[in-house]
């Protein structure tokens, strides 16, 4: 099984996120490094839901944001992770819509559930697959990493 390698801070940032615009959801991108051992998520970026046909069960990020979250993390020597939204009072697993929608192979994309306003459960899935026709969701582990301390 893949792992997530994830900072408290930004593991904390992106489930906040989805508490602040519940009752819809939220989406975001990950940036980070890619490395043997998965994944570091180093930094979390908000996005502006787009949808406005469904905002509670769908997102999805503007070409132009996407463009403007690629040059932010490549000024800061990182790249894409993945995306991360929020299922407001659903569970924190993919939903069909997510897979049909998802398009970054070898990213992770993470779901966390807000019930009754608070977030819950956190899940990340990696997209695994060479091509776009054998694409897939793989359940990975979140690892995150404490703050060091300030010495
Ligand atoms: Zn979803």
């Amino acid at each position: 099984m893949g792992v997530l390698h994830i900072t408290r801070e930004v593991y904390e940032q992106m489930r906040a996120h989805g508490e602040e615009t519940y009752p819809h959801e939220c989406c975001g991108a990950l940036l980070g490094k890619s490395t043997a051992d998965g994944w570091q998520v180093e930094a979390a970026v908000r996005a502006g839901n787009t949808r406005t046909d469904s905002a509670h069960n769908r997102y999805q990020i503007s070409p132009v944001e996407l463009i403007r979250i690629e040059r932010e993390a490549r000024g800061r020597g990182l790249g894409i992770a993945g995306f991360y939204h929020s299922h407001p009072d659903h569970p924190a697993q993919w939903s069909q819509t997510d897979l049909a929608e998802a398009h970054w192979l070898g990213c992770c994309y993470v779901i966390t559930a807000v019930a009754q306003g608070k977030a819950t459960v956190t899940n990340s899935f990696l997209l695994a697959g060479a091509t776009e026709e054998e694409k897939r969701f793989e359940l990975e582990i979140i690892r995150i990493k404490e703050a060091p301390s300030n010495l």
